[in-house]
């Protein structure tokens, strides 16, 4: 048996980004999903959203993959949210997710995010990269460019035009 830590932040939006998430099945929703992921062995420590999207943060075994996980909650939500006891033929999940690893300090911080979701979008007060979903493998840059890529550049000239440094991105801390 491993020593293992992996925690990760999850989201993913409803189709189409619809209001799906009704009040009085978000419940049946988050229940749901939060015994799929120990039947697969996966930890949930949070799990909180607004009417068109979910968070998770979790702790995923080593053995299995973040895609296997996010499919296999995905796929066995929508199955059971269309047939369910309080059927609801028309849910359904858009493709893709997000990803986010967590540290240890991190983990706590996202934790509290994702359970004040209601607060963080009826506020407006929302962290772009905790919110962040994309359909396609959208990974960092630095897996193509190497990290000193950009740092050299800045002050540097190109056509003989200054090239301004890169503005400072928003930074999930
Ligand atoms: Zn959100």
């Amino acid at each position: 048996m491993p020593f293992w830590r992996t925690y990760y932040h999850l989201v993913w939006t409803t189709k189409k980004r619809e209001a799906l998430i009704r009040p009085e099945i978000e419940s049946r929703l988050y229940g749901y999903l939060e015994s799929k992921a120990r039947e697969l062995g996966v930890h949930v420590y949070a799990i909180g959203g607004w009417t068109d999207h979910v968070h998770l943060v979790v702790a995923i075994p080593p053995r299995l993959s973040v895609a296997e996980v996010v499919k296999g909650l995905k796929g066995a939500s929508t199955f059971h949210m269309n047939h369910g006891p309080a059927q609801d033929a028309h849910f359904a999940w858009q493709r893709g997710y997000g990803v986010l690893s967590l540290g240890e300090k991190q983990r706590p911080v996202a934790e509290a995010y994702v359970r004040q979701q209601k607060e963080h979008h009826s506020r407006q007060s929302t962290n772009s990269w905790l919110e962040r979903t994309d359909e396609t493998d959208d990974g960092p840059a630095c897996m193509d460019h190497p990290i000193n890529h950009s740092i050299t550049r800045v002050g540097a000239t190109l056509d003989g035009k200054d090239v301004a440094p890169a503005k400072e991105q928003e930074s999930w801390p």
